[in-house]
């Protein structure tokens, strides 16, 4: 079964008794729960499009290592032109959802210890790359979602992994044995871990000889003992369960994260991909960042694209769609989301292949582009809320729009051009509510800003890759400054 149809997805996440938590209560079924149900949608709507011939280059790819067609969210990326498909293909997914769709990070996660794996066992002599191979195979054959848990909880910021006051502040391993190791930790904000059939964990920063034990890459499946999920509250998630399609706006899809707890979890070792080598925590670090980094490019360009819609759709409905300064809104919407498209797609064009023969995108370009996403889709919504006036975040329930007193009163007064419903302008106006205040503001603002690494991480890189004694030499060539 090399691809899941949307249907069996849903069905093999169903099988898996994860142990999740929402309220203070544990979830006995969160396949069907209404808030959770929505995010399980976006991560499937992965499979429905690789179904669909219209996508099969964009959302599929031959695999060299089984030889069968995949989805290319367990592909590893053979060329400029396999990278470049990856944001087009996200693009597409931000578009049909108008959300986060979670499945890059595991992408993601697999073409970093693709190559990472290759350059350890290269100077140690270690099997994790052939260990990586078998994992990375057997979701490829069986066509899996898996989530990429990064992000320690971290506690005290200023301070190395060894040296917080509670050494589980880091994922970090607390018994070796002959068959593996047992691991404690908890892995923060992880997005569509409840919709994954396995989680690959790897470390969040680079680490000194102090943190061996910190230096720790595996994979297991969800429903491995110890592990458990405590999911986030979102702005509005409530509204999910009170049975109101039009007040939330996007009824249909979502993203959900969680708190990932490993209380004393058991890894076997054909299942470690990293075990001490602290100096390739860092590679493994910057290569997943890197890649996680180009994925904003595509993946926030398509939810920017159905908000820009959103805007100027309300502005048709509210009769504003012809004023120069809308028109001029627009295009400037329009103009940043295509300059994170532009990002997107150059540090992909620019890529080049790693020792390991799999291709990585060009970091400096990488950067740059996450940097203009903890930006620009801020100003996007900013202009979308103008546009679609305050409306948006008074207007009344569907409860009272459906009540036979006030419903009518709702009707004749929030109505703005005459041939259009008003049912039809408080449907857009919801949606522009939740893209940028509820439960998809989450993806599309605040994961704008901190997934894959929040500004001030993309600007270290920056001046990392930013070769700015070349620019000096540069200046003084032009200058004839001799020193
Ligand atoms: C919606 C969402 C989805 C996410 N999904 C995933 C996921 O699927 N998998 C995953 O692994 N992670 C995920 N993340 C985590 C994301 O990578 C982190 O949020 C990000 O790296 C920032 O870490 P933090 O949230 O702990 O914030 P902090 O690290 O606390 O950062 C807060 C501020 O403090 C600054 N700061 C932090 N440490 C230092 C320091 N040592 N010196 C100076 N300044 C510092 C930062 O620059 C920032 O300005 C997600 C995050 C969000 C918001």
């Amino acid at each position: 079964m090399a691809l899941m149809t949307g249907e069996q997805y849903v069905e093999s996440i169903r099988k898996i008794k994860m142990e999740v938590y929402m309220f203070g209560k544990k979830v006995e079924n969160p396949v069907d729960d209404p808030i959770l149900r929505p995010s399980l949608n976006s991560v499937k709507m992965t499979y429905d499009l690789a179904q669909m011939p219209e996508y099969q280059d964009l959302m599929t790819a031959v695999s060299p290592y089984t030889g069968k067609r995949v989805n290319r969210f367990t592909h590893i990326h053979q060329s400029t032109e396999d990278l470049m498909n990856k944001v087009k293909m996200q693009r597409l997914c931000g578009q049909k959802t108008a959300a986060c769709f979670q499945r890059c990070v595991g992408m993601d996660a697999f073409n970093a210890e693709f190559s990472t794996t290759y350059e350890i066992d290269k100077k140690y002599g270690t099997k994790y790359h052939e260990n990586f191979k078998n994992f990375m195979t057997y979701c490829q054959e069986n066509d899996l979602t898996v989530d990429g848990a990064m992000t320690d909880t971290k506690g005290d910021r200023s301070l190395a992994p060894h040296a917080q006051a509670d050494p589980d502040l880091f994922l970090h391993v607390v018994e070796r044995r002959p068959d593996g190791v047992v691991v404690r930790g908890a892995k923060a904000h992880q997005t569509g871990i409840l919709n994954s059939h396995e989680v690959i964990v790897m470390p969040t920063i680079s680490m000194g000889p102090d943190d061996k034990d910190y230096a720790i890459s595996f994979a297991v499946p969800l429903d491995t003992k110890g592990l458990f999920m405590i999911v986030g509250r979102q702005s509005c998630d409530t509204r999910k369960r009170e049975g109101s399609e039009m007040d939330v706006g996007n009824s249909t899809f979502g993203g959900v994260e969680a708190l990932t707890v490993f209380d004393n979890v058991f890894v076997p070792n054909d299942r470690i991909f990293l075990n001490g080598e602290t100096e390739f925590a860092g590679m493994l670090v910057e290569r997943f960042a890197g890649y996680h980094r180009q994925s904003y490019g595509g993946c926030k360009v398509g939810v920017g694209d159905v908000l820009i819609g959103a805007a100027a759709v309300a502005a048709d409905y509210n009769g504003a769609a012809k004023a120069s300064h809308v028109k001029d809104k627009l295009i400037e919407m329009t103009h940043l989301n295509e300059t994170l498209f532009c990002c997107g797609i150059a540090c992909s064009a620019m890529g080049t292949p790693t020792e390991s023969g799999n291709y990585i995108i060009d970091l400096l370009l990488a950067n740059v582009c996450k940097q203009n996403v903890t930006r620009f889709p801020y100003e996007i919504v900013r202009l979308a809320e103008d546009i679609a006036g305050g409306l948006m975040v008074t207007a009344p329930s569907e409860a009272d729009f459906r009540d036979p007193k006030l419903g009518p009163v709702i009707d004749k007064y929030l109505r703005g051009v005459a041939s259009v419903s008003t049912e039809n302008r408080l449907r857009i106006l919801r949606l522009i509510e939740n893209l940028s205040l509820g439960t998809a503001a989450v993806g599309y603002r605040t994961e704008s800003m901190h997934g894959a690494g929040s500004p001030q991480a993309q600007r270290i890189m920056i001046a990392r890759q930013g070769n700015l004694a070349h620019k000096k030499e540069l200046a003084k060539a032009i200058a004839h400054i001799k020193e």
